[in-house]
């Protein structure tokens, strides 16, 4: 559109020099009246406009020109774009068609619209099978029935549900647990209304886990017996023959015991672990005064305590009477408290404080003095098996089971644990339990 407007532009000046230079022509030709020169002066008028006139045609040709080119190739812009959208439609269908990701675009219902040749092989279904069907009905969680709804519920308000496990009931009836994620894929504006749902197999995974849980499992009930037994003899050395024993062979003794009883913490531990993870753990709500609970805590770890010179102060009023579990509160408590005193450098200083949480459950915090959380680890802190390196640094023994099971043990209590960390200065863990 450049052209044109400078043509316009030089039409503009050059029409306006004209008709000024005819005004002064004209005035000339009145002031002297000569008709000779009048004939003259009229020719010469007539030639600059036959050369303005030539001139103006041929800008206007010029003009009409680029207006036809500039429409022609517009249209071949739009031909090679269009011919390149549909490209990449072709590319990203056979993409879509042939990855070997099982996908299915389905409805805000979960009616499925189109399914790919990978979810076609897990269901077990040709493509008119499957088409029209609903997702969900393939779909169960039988512990958790409410979870399922509740990916309903995101896929209808456009929420992505992200890595859900599931069990898929496939063509022949078979079950098989699958990684549901569903992503939204609305466009805004033109009203339309999908989402893509991706089931991932992990069945085979699964089972290896179950197998190696079950065998966690096992083995611990298996050494629970043998080590109860050898406490039992070892509490009958040093309780009843204790003056026949020589001093020597009364100090092995107290280390075994010792020994023994980080076993059997162990063994215990992992029993908990596979209890967890095999969805067993069993909640048995019942009245418990929490004071004398966290009282029978610190007494227990009095001795590790002050091996280290730490001081535990504990805040409690009297009594708290609570409807909870005990026993799991007191394994909560006893691995926070724990790891307080073996993550606290010698002389420091830790502290249990009980509370009611603003009228709404208990309040247990458990702060302490210590090495604290490097922030760069806090996010991994509750994670199986995980362990800050500045607590490896400190401290070899160790095993990261503690905190990922007291997450577990206080969401089976309907409550939660949280904590604040500042390295080098301390650290606090929050378990909430409703009231
Ligand atoms: P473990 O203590 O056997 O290593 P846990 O699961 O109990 O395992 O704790 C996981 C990790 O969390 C610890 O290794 C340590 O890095 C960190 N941690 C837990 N409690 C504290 C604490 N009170 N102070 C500093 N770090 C802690």
């Amino acid at each position: 559109m450049r052209i044109p407007a400078a043509i316009f532009v030089f039409l503009l000046l050059a029409s306006s020099v004209f008709f000024v230079q005819q005004y002064f022509s004209g005035r000339q030709v009145l002031v002297t009246s000569d008709p000779a020169y009048a004939v003259s002066s009229a020719q010469e008028h007539l030639n600059v406009l036959l050369v303005f006139g030539v001139l103006a045609a041929f800008f206007f040709a010029l003009f009409i020109y680029t207006a036809l080119t500039s429409r022609e190739s517009a249209k071949h812009l739009a031909y090679f774009l269009s011919r390149d959208i549909s490209a990449s439609k072709e590319q990203f269908r056979k993409f879509y068609d042939l990855s070997p990701v099982p996908y299915v675009l389905i409805d805000p219902q979960g009616v499925i619209e189109r399914p790919n040749k990978a979810s076609l092989r897990f269901f077990g279904m040709t493509e008119e099978e499957l088409r029209g069907k609903n997702l969900f009905s393939y779909l169960q969680l039988p512990d958790h029935p409410e979870r399922l709804s509740l990916y309903k519920e995101r896929l209808s308000r456009h929420i992505p549900v992200e890595q859900g496990e599931i069990l898929v009931t496939k063509a022949n009836g078979v079950t098989r647990w699958a990684l549901l994620s569903i992503e939204d894929l609305s466009t805004p504006g033109d009203g339309k209304h999908q989402g893509l749902a991706t089931v991932v197999d992990i069945h085979d995974q699964k089972e290896l886990e179950r197998i190696k849980t079950e065998f966690l499992s096992l083995a611990s009930h298996q050494l629970r017996a043998p080590l109860a037994n050898l406490k039992w003899y070892m509490d009958f050395l040093l309780t009843r023959r204790a003056e026949s024993l020589s001093g020597d062979v009364l100090t092995y003794i107290n280390k075994m015991y010792r020994r023994n009883e980080d076993m059997i913490d162990l063994v215990n531990t992992l029993l908990n672990l596979s209890r967890i993870e095999m969805g067993r753990v069993k909640v048995d709500t019942e009245h418990v005064d929490l004071t004398p609970l966290i009282r029978g805590v610190t007494e227990e770890l009095e001795s590790a305590a002050k091996d280290k010179e730490i001081t535990v102060q504990t805040t409690m009023s009297d009594a708290f009477p609570f409807e909870t579990d005990g026993k799991l509160v007191r394994i909560i408590i006893q691995n926070l408290l724990s790891n307080a005193i073996r993550y606290t450098p010698k002389g420091g200083h830790a502290e249990v404080t009980l509370t009611n949480n603003n009228g709404q459950g208990a309040l247990i915090e458990v702060v302490d003095s210590g090495i604290g959380i490097p922030p760069e680890e806090q996010d991994r802190i509750f994670s199986k098996l995980y362990r800050a390196s500045n607590a490896k640094a400190m401290e070899v023994n160790g095993n990261g089971i503690g905190l990922y099971m007291c997450k577990a043990l206080a969401e089976s209590l309907g409550g939660s644990i949280e904590f604040v960390s500042i390295a080098g200065k301390g650290t606090t863990f929050r378990l909430k339990l409703p009231g």
